[in-house]
């Protein structure tokens, strides 16, 4: 059974847009990209929804996702990094069982009507899995690990082997398990390199928030400052006396199989060894400007090479998993950082959030592009009305025009997962389910 997606505009990514282009789907794989005209006639038989005055292109990656903080929109607002993640950290306890599972539905969802296909998440709880499986996302949830100085690097990698084994049966072919050693302040270099060999072990990604703030690398060469201060409770950190990028450098972990999230605070030569080192970068600007951790200098790493994806990070520091939002921020910020109009291109951010994203994961050559014999993972954005319609630059168009509310359906793996006209009440219902654990973390102050 074969079905046709036409629209206004296709934009395959890797390839030109096509004005009046269509998509043909079968057995969850793309069999045809093209002119409408022609997809048509090479398959009489199948079925066909025109979607008028949008465009098409590859579902989007959205490669850093807290799935489980769907509800932490706004807490902490305008605290200096290390307060805020204190605050972060204060709120967990106060909620009650179930709270983790219904916002992670709810994360699931809202990147679905984002127009996301796949997510690289960062989970807790783990409660991640099971939510990006039902939700019918693709990605990987990369289970975090937490060891100071004093931890046994041995156990603490034993015991998230553990949580991966009792996992794994819910893992599928769409969502597989990763690690994610949190942080080089959170996990000590012993335990960071671990944790990371144990997801090489497993042919695993690992992802870790590396030079997010100028606090991180405080607490990392010294061992003092606002976060040592913030975590004194939970954890010693002991003095390297390095930058996070050196220190993971000199342990020969940079490279393909550990995924950086934030890479705010590179200086140029850093910038340098991460792109030679083939080291995929999450840039999640909207989080970071929010916390006043900076600009990550974008433009230095795509020019050394680096494998750039986009990500919203949670709502706790993005306010949303909204990523037409982020990739507006990524394109203000590089251009006002760097001062060029030229600093990122509406094709190059579009490009971070599907093929780079891909490659980041390493789905490439699965997804990020609509292109024959990859799998059907697609996005429709309604442009009629928008103020870039008629459409001029396409990219340009879906870039600026973008949100969840254009988003007319969401499709992974050749199955429809989200579509605007029949979702309403869906969103609705898991915006309610998700309610009381805010409220709770509101509410129950100590
Ligand atoms: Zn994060």
């Amino acid at each position: 059974m074969t079905q046709v997606y036409a629209a206004d505009h296709v934009l395959p990514v890797g390839a030109e847009p096509i004005r009046g282009g269509a998509v043909a789907v079968a057995d969850g794989v793309i069999v045809a990209v093209g002119p409408r005209d022609r997809v048509l006639a090479d398959h009489p038989g199948a079925t066909v929804e025109d979607l008028g005055a949008a465009a098409l292109m590859p579902a989007l990656v959205n490669a850093h996702t807290h799935l489980e903080y769907a509800a932490y929109g706004g807490f902490g607002d305008g605290l200096p990094f290390a307060d805020w993640l204190a605050d972060h950290i204060a709120r967990r306890p106060r909620q009650a069982p179930g709270d983790v599972e219904a916002q992670a539905a709810l994360g699931a969802l809202l990147c679905l009507q984002s127009g996301v296909g796949t997510i690289g998440d960062a989970s807790y709880a783990g409660a991640s899995l099971a939510a990006a499986t039902e939700a019918g996302l693709r990605g990987t949830v990369h289970l975090e690990g937490f060891g100071g100085p004093d931890a046994d690097p041995a156990a603490v990698a034993a015991a998230l082997a553990g949580r991966l084994d009792a996992l794994a049966p819910a893992a599928t072919g769409l969502v597989r398990l990763g690690v994610s050693p949190h942080s080089p302040y959170t996990a000590a270099p012993a335990v960071f390199a671990a944790l990371v060999a144990l997801a090489r072990e497993r042919g695993m990604t690992a992802m870790a928030h590396v030079a997010e703030s100028v606090a991180e690398l405080e607490a990392v060469a010294d061992g003092t400052g606002p976060i040592a201060d913030a975590l004194a409770a939970l954890t010693r950190i002991e003095a390297t006396g390095r930058h996070p990028v050196d220190l993971l450098d000199a342990a020969g972990l940079l490279g393909p199989g550990l995924v950086l999230v934030h890479a705010v605070q590179l200086d140029a030569g850093q910038a340098r060894r991460v792109g030679a080192a083939g080291a995929p970068v999450v840039h999640c600007p909207r989080s970071n400007a929010l916390l006043g951790c900076g600009i990550a200098p974008v433009r230095a790493l795509a020019d050394a090479g680096a494998v750039l994806a986009i990500g919203t990070d949670s709502p706790a520091s993005a306010g949303d998993f909204d990523l037409w939002a982020e990739l507006r921020a990524a394109v203000q910020l590089a251009r006002a950082r760097e001062g060029r109009a030229d600093a990122l291109t509406a094709a190059e951010a579009l490009r971070m959030a599907t093929l780079g994203g891909a490659r980041a994961l390493g789905l490439e050559g699965a997804v990020g592009a609509l292109a024959p014999g990859l799998r059907a993972d697609l996005v429709a954005v309604d442009l009629a009305d928008a103020a870039f319609d008629p459409v001029e630059d396409p990219a340009v168009a879906v870039l600026m025009a973008g949100s969840p509310e254009r988003v007319l359906l969401t499709i992974v793996d050749g199955v429809l997962r989200y579509r605007r006209s029949a979702d309403a009440q869906r969103l609705a219902a898991a915006i309610a389910a998700a309610e009381p654990a805010r409220r709770r973390m509101i509410e129950d102050r100590d």
